[in-house]
């Protein structure tokens, strides 16, 4: 078993704190590492030490800082295969899911190398004779990222490659349930020479989150996880008069016309609803049909949903791996409960199901559950695992209404062959990431993850463009040379 330690100023580093967490692999109910939690001196350790960098560090050309990011994404490229077994076992996700992860983080480093050109101010001369006007985007200095369990290969890189390319100072606090991978991240940071406190990681949860926020030296905080967590954050990093984002938690409604090519739409349903095990904020989680789409939709989503073969993710022929805790695991069989009492028929039940050889794993299969009610718990609360939710609806007005009744808005997806009803949708459904014949709409690197109402906390999201200007602010120059 290894002991996953806190990076500070270059080296690893256990910690004083009493405080050891296991590191469990979900499929196993084994532990297979164990993180140190930070206290408050070490927060403070770190933070002075990333301010120390930072003056060094944004003396140094751009050119030159995204050199070290090239270097890294020859690193991750050489290790691919290595995390992606290490994330599948911390994280219970198939090495197939594990895999596309690490592809869609190594592109948010690939874009950050963009940054001589994606962090250039403009500029006017002549505003009045002989007077010019300029901006410049200046880095912001020590920065914070704080992460959830689901993706820990790629979260951490839609943040990271952008802070350090821009001229900041990184400390990544990743979830305490999958530190492995953040580990591999930093020992290539480190394996490239990146100079010393240009990024650091340190493990714990609320209280070093907590630190963090309060401590005078840091100036921006990014945060992916739940909404309840993302609201506190939001607000105590304002409080706290820092930069903040914060993505939050999703009930991702999908809606089914009768023109929709049903077998295509089904596959990719049930892709969305139960790829990584449904732990994934753009999961389809509720099924709206509209008119007939009601019966064959429903007959082929039944069979998708039993065939899908789950097991162990390290796995080659794994189609779905368990559930992180048996705590979110036990969550998930409460909602179920839940939508019975409220009405809901369970068509296909996954609780109760066990892979052979792995009796101590997280198991919950793929669950379908028919008429939700549409002002139940599952309609309006996320559930983080393998289910689905059908609804009925009579036509798009009424479809719609219900996808904009939900506090949420991270994505929602339509499955149609009309264009004037795709055009409709995305024009009304309130979701920052709209899916057409899509079932996971996630942006590319260079493009801003969306996300809205509940699902986010700011102005400026995650990656692309939004990810130069998060980490820069804008300085403002008027200037005029007599005699010239
Ligand atoms: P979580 O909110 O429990 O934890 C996220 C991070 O916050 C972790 O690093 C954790 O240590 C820290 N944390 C937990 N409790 C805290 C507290 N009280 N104070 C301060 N920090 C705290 O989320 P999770 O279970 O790790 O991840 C799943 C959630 O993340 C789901 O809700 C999912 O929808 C969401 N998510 C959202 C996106 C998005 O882009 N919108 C992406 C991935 C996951």
């Amino acid at each position: 078993m290894t002991h996953t330690q806190h990076y500070i100023g270059g080296t690893w580093q256990s910690s004083k704190s009493d405080t050891i967490l296991p590191v469990t692999n979900p499929a196993t109910g084994g532990t297979i590492s164990c993180i140190p939690m930070a206290s408050r001196t070490e927060v403070g350790r770190a933070v002075s030490v990333a301010h120390e960098a930072f003056l060094q560090w944004r003396r140094i050309p751009v050119s030159e800082r995204i050199q070290y990011l090239f270097a890294f994404r020859e690193k991750l490229n050489t290790h691919f295969e290595e995390i992606a077994r290490s994330l599948t076992e911390e994280c219970g996700k198939t090495l197939s899911e594990s895999r596309g992860e690490l592809r869609r983080g190594i592109e948010n480093v690939e874009v950050a190398c963009g940054a001589p050109s994606l962090m250039q101010g403009y500029n006017n001369e002549d505003i009045s004779r002989g007077i010019d006007e300029h901006i410049i985007r200046q880095p912001l200095g020590v920065v914070v990222a704080i992460t959830p369990f689901n993706f820990p290969g790629m979260i951490p890189l839609w943040f990271l490659p952008y802070a350090i390319a821009t001229g900041n100072c990184f400390i990544l606090k990743p979830s305490e349930k999958t530190p492995q991978t953040a580990a591999w991240l930093i020992r290539l940071l480190d394996e490239v020479g990146l100079p010393l406190g240009v990024v650091q990681m340190l493990h714990g949860d609320k209280e070093v989150v907590d630190a963090l926020i309060e401590h005078p030296g840091t100036r921006a905080i990014s945060f992916v996880g739940s909404t309840p967590i993302a609201r506190y954050i939001y607000a105590k990093a304002a409080e706290h008069g820092k930069r903040v984002q914060c993505q939050g938690g999703a009930n991702n409604v999908v809606v089914i016309l009768e023109d929709a090519e049903i077998d295509s739409a089904t596959e990719i349903i049930a892709e969305s609803a139960f790829g990584c095990a449904g732990q994934r904020c753009l999961a389809n989680r509720l099924a709206v049909t509209v008119g007939k789409s009601r019966e064959t939709f429903t007959d082929a989503i039944v069979a998708v949903t039993r065939s899908r073969k789950v097991g162990y993710g390290l796995h080659e022929t794994t189609e779905m791996g368990p559930m992180i805790t048996p705590e979110s695991r036990g969550d998930i069989e409460q909602f179920i409960k839940t939508s019975e009492k409220e009405g809901a028929r369970i068509i296909v039940d996954g609780r109760g199901k066990t892979v052979d050889g792995f009796q101590d794993g997280n198991w919950l299969f793929p669950t379908l559950i028919d008429n939700i009610n549409p002002s139940g718990k599952l309609a309006k609360t996320e559930a983080f695992g393998p289910l689905l939710g059908l609804l009925h609806a009579d036509d798009l007005d009424q479809a719609i209404k219900f996808v904009n009744s939900q506090s949420y808005g991270n994505m929602a997806c339509l499955f149609t062959t009309s264009g004037a009803a795709a055009r409709k949708f995305r024009y009304e459904a309130e979701a920052g990431n709209i899916g057409i014949n899509v079932g996971v709409a996630a942006p590319m690197a260079f493009y801003p993850f969306g996300g809205s109402k509940d699902s986010f906390f700011g102005t400026l999201h995650a990656e692309g463009k939004h990810g130069f200007e998060f980490y820069t602010q804008t300085k403002h120059i008027v200037e005029r040379w007599p005699n010239s």
